[in-house]
């Protein structure tokens, strides 16, 4: 496949169950039949963005968005969770386009669902098994813009400059983006180069929208999939080099904080057991105890929409240039993402959300 420049881009072969690419999400979408697939959102470069569900949706009876049921001091008048309604899970896929080792992870997830089996043919009765007794909703691409414009399907062995290029992009002069300097201009316009996987064809990185005036589809559709679903857990998904992690989401009450550092913990045992790279389980800290703050993004907004335990997943994309970074194949990275959905649905099930108060809502 040509790159900006029109060299070609070299990169290893990938195995058949890595389907990380927008046709690969189109044919699974197209193939489900135990769950419910909609468009959510159409991106500025006329792509869609999938949205697909398991599992019947409880009646949650809202009568009020989940700031004012908060204010009026229960968030069960947002949503009328009893401890004994079904537990919800929204993973959202990459908003950053080349992370693509969790589209591969959710389109492998929704081949469990359907059959059992990823798409290696392994079993995963725990994972089918949590499936049925919750409401997973699955988003395997939410930036298909940025993934249509990044010309690798993995970056095993591929150096960091490599991938900072074309995930990151550059300047006219060809100069890289970085991270996270490519943070510094948003929308990304103007001195462009190679526009970063990072955003879709309009400069916008949907982890740092605008989240009271979205500036893109894509965050207004998954924002108002919280909104509407109301999940116990929203998980954000994303890769970088070292070993996988679950980082501490900002702005958001203390008992979420515990809450996900109590699954980073119960993950990254999981990881260890395994014997794959297992990174660290976030701590829980205040919030801007130092300049500069911390940044609202797109964790703490899916939080504040619908009350989630929402997360930071930091999958490991298997590139080299750093010695920090961990070394993993593609059947390592596709057990990584599969064991944190078995993991955080075994969680939603043994930790079940009870907003209702016996004396309230009667
Ligand atoms: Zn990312």
């Amino acid at each position: 496949m040509p790159g900006k420049e029109g060299a070609a881009v070299e990169q290893p072969a990938v195995p058949d169950f890595w389907k990380g690419r927008l046709a690969e999400v189109d044919e699974a979408v197209a193939e489900v039949r135990r769950g419910k697939v909609s468009v959510i959102a159409r991106s500025p470069g006329e792509r869609d963005v999938y949205l697909v569900a398991y599992g019947e949706r409880d009646d949650l009876r809202s009568q009020a968005n989940y700031n004012s049921a908060c204010g009026g001091r229960d968030p069960a008048a947002y949503a009328r969770k009893t401890g004994e309604t079904r537990p919800v899970v929204l993973f959202v896929g990459p908003v950053h386009g080349q992370e693509m080792e969790n589209t591969v992870g959710l389109v492998n997830l929704i081949r469990v669902a359907e059959t059992g089996q990823d798409w290696r043919g392994r079993e995963w009765p725990r994972l089918a098994a949590s499936i049925e007794r919750c409401r997973v909703l699955i988003i395997p691409c939410a930036n298909p813009d940025g993934r249509a414009r990044c010309p690798y399907d993995s970056w095993i062995g591929i150096s960091r400059l490599i991938m900072t290029k074309f995930g990151q992009g550059t300047r006219k002069d060809g100069s890289l983006y970085g991270w996270p300097g490519c943070k510094l201009v948003h929308p990304m316009v103007g001195d462009v180069g190679i526009l970063g996987a990072y955003y879709n064809d309009d400069g916008i990185n949907p982890m740092h929208d605008e989240f009271f005036a979205p500036m893109a589809e894509e965050t207004k559709a998954i924002l108002e999939a919280a909104r509407t679903e109301a999940p116990d857990f929203a998980v954000s998904l994303h890769s970088h080099g070292q070993p996988p992690a679950v980082l501490e989401p900002s702005y958001v009450p203390k008992f979420i904080k515990e809450h996900v550092q109590q699954f980073g913990e119960r993950l990254m045992k999981r990881y260890q057991d395994a014997d794959l790279p297992a990174g660290r389980a976030p701590a829980i800290s205040e919030d801007g105890d130092k300049f500069p703050p911390p940044s609202f993004n797109l964790v703490s907004a899916l939080h504040h929409i619908c009350g989630a335990a929402a997360f930071t997943f930091e999958c490991c994309h298997g590139v080299t240039g750093d010695e920090r970074y961990a070394r993993v194949d593609f059947d390592q990275i596709l057990d990584i993402q599969l064991i944190l959905y078995d993991e955080l649905l075994q969680y939603a099930l043994d930790s079940p959300v009870h907003w209702v108060q016996e004396d309230a809502l009667q």
